[in-house]
C-alpha cells in the first residue's frame, strides 16, 4: 500500500547531507502504485519527483512537491541461454547490490560499474559510468509511466539517447517519466574492460591470490577497494561523488591548453579531447579549500564535501567560485553534474 508522509524531513535521504522538508513523501511499490502517486500529486496541485539514493542531488531547504521513493521488487531473470541473462530490474533496487549479485555469479557486465551509490532506475538518468564503462553498453530497455498521461511505457535503450553522462531523462523528459525498471543484458564471457591507470596489474595480482574466484567479481572487488581508497564514504562525511562533469573541448582548444599547461592530462575521443574537471579545479587551487561547511575533497578536487550545516546556497556559492575560476584560467565552463531541485523541467502533475 502507498505510504505517504506529510512534511517529510529528507536530510538523511540526500548523500550530502542537505537539510530539506518536502511537502509530502511516498513509498510505491510496483506500478500500480506509482500510478496511484501521480494521481496524488495531481489531486494536490504538485509536481512529482522521483527519488532513489539522492547520491547526485542539491536539494532546497524546503520543497514544494510530492517526492516518490521506490520499494525494491525482487529481480526477474529472463535468460535467453546459458551464457546471457536478460534482467528486469526493479526501480528501487540498490545498485551496488545488485553488481555484487550479478558478479558474484559470474556475470559480465555491471563489475567495473561497483560501488556506485544509489538505485538501479537513476542509473539509465545520467547514464552511470566509472572505469572506461557506462550503464549504456548493457542497458537494452526503460520501463516507466509517462507523469502526463499516466501511460506506461517500455522505452529501448536506444531511444534515451544515452552519451557521456546524460540521457534524455535529464533534458526534455526531465520531470515527466518515472522510471519503473530497467533490462540489462549479462553475459558468461567478455573481454574485461581495464584500460584505465592501474586496473590491469590490480586484476592480475588479485587473480594470482584468488585464482578461484569468478573474473567479474575480482573485477568489481578490486574497483571498490580503488574506489574506497580514493572517494570520501558518504556515511562519513557527506557528498554526491563528482560535483561537475569533465568537459569535453574542441581539439584545437585542447592543443592549445597543453601547449599552456603541458601536465594537463587529455583523453581524446572522436569528436573532440576530455579533459579531467578534478585537475583544472585543483591548479585553481580549490582542492581541499574550505567556504564555510563545504569544501572540494583533500584527496580528490572534484568531490565537494558537506562538512556539517551546509545548506543548498553553500553548496552553489562555492560551485560558482570555483566555475569562474576554471573559465577565467583555462576558458573552460564546467557544468554541474548532480541535480539541482527544484530546477528546470519541475512541473505540476496535469
Ligand atoms: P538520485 O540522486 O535520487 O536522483 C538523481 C536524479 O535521477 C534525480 O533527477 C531524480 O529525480 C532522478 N531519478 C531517480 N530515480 C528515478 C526514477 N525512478 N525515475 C526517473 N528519474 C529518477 N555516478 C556515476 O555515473 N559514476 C560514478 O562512479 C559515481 N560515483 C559516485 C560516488 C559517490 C561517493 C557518490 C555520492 C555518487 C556517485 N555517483 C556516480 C553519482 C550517483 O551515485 C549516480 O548518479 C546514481 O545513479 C544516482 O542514483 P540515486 O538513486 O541516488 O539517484
Ligand atoms: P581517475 O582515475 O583519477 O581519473 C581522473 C579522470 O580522468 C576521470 O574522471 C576519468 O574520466 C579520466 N580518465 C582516467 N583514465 C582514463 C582513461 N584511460 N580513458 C579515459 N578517461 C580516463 O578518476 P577517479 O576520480 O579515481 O574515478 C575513477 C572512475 O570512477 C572514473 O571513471 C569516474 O568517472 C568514476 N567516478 C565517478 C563519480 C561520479 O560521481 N560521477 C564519482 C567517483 C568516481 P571519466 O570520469 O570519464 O571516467
Amino acid at each position: 500500500m502507498l505510504s505517504e508522509q506529510a512534511q517529510a524531513d529528507l536530510t538523511w535521504l540526500n548523500t550530502l547531507a542537505l537539510p530539506c522538508q518536502a511537502a509530502f513523501l511516498l513509498q510505491a511499490s510496483g506500478q500500480d502504485e506509482v500510478n496511484e502517486a501521480c494521481a496524488f500529486a495531481r489531486a494536490q496541485k504538485l509536481p512529482l519527483l522521483p527519488l532513489g539514493g539522492g547520491s547526485n542531488l542539491v536539494l532546497p531547504p524546503r520543497l514544494q512537491a510530492v517526492v516518490l521513493q521506490q520499494q525494491a521488487e525482487p529481480l526477474a531473470d529472463l535468460r535467453v541461454a546459458d551464457s546471457i541473462l536478460n534482467l528486469r530490474v526493479s526501480a528501487g533496487y540498490n545498485w551496488s547490490q545488485l553488481v555484487t549479485e550479478t558478479t558474484n555469479a559470474g556475470w559480465f557486465g555491471l563489475e567495473n560499474l561497483a560501488l556506485i551509490p544509489g538505485t538501479a532506475g537513476a542509473a539509465p538518468v545520467q547514464n552511470i559510468g566509472a572505469y572506461g564503462v557506462e550503464i549504456a553498453d548493457c542497458l537494452q530497455a526503460v520501463e516507466g509511466i509517462w507523469l502526463k498521461t499516466g501511460q506506461r511505457d517500455l522505452l529501448p535503450a536506444r531511444d534515451c539517447r544515452l552519451a557521456y553522462r546524460m540521457s534524455r531523462f535529464k533534458q526534455e523528459w526531465k520531470g515527466q517519466f518515472v522510471i519503473t525498471a530497467i533490462y540489462l543484458h549479462l553475459q558468461r564471457q567478455a573481454e574485461p574492460r581495464l584500460d584505465y591507470a592501474n586496473l590491469q596489474a590490480a586484476v592480475l595480482q588479485a587473480r594470482q591470490r584468488q585464482a578461484d574466484q569468478p573474473l567479474p567479481s575480482l573485477i568489481a572487488e578490486v574497483i571498490s577497494g580503488l574506489r574506497r581508497s580514493k572517494l570520501p564514504d558518504p556515511q562519513d562525511l557527506p557528498n554526491a561523488g563528482s560535483f561537475f562533469k569533465n568537459p569535453v573541448v574542441a581539439l584545437q582548444q585542447a592543443r592549445h591548453l597543453k601547449a599552456e599547461f603541458p601536465e594537463l592530462p587529455l583523453y581524446p575521443l572522436v569528436d573532440g579531447c576530455k579533459l579531467a574537471a578534478g585537475w583544472l579545479i585543483e591548479h585553481c587551487g580549490f582542492k581541499g579549500q574550505r567556504q564555510g561547511a563545504v569544501a572540494m575533497h583533500e584527496q580528490q578536487a572534484l568531490v565537494m564535501v558537506n562538512h556539517g550545516g551546509a545548506s543548498q546556497a553553500d553548496v552553489l556559492q562555492l560551485a560558482d567560485r570555483i566555475q569562474q575560476a576554471v573559465l577565467a584560467r583555462f576558458g573552460v565552463l564546467l557544468e554541474i553534474e548532480p541535480d539541482i531541485w527544484p530546477g528546470q523541467g519541475f512541473r505540476v502533475c496535469p
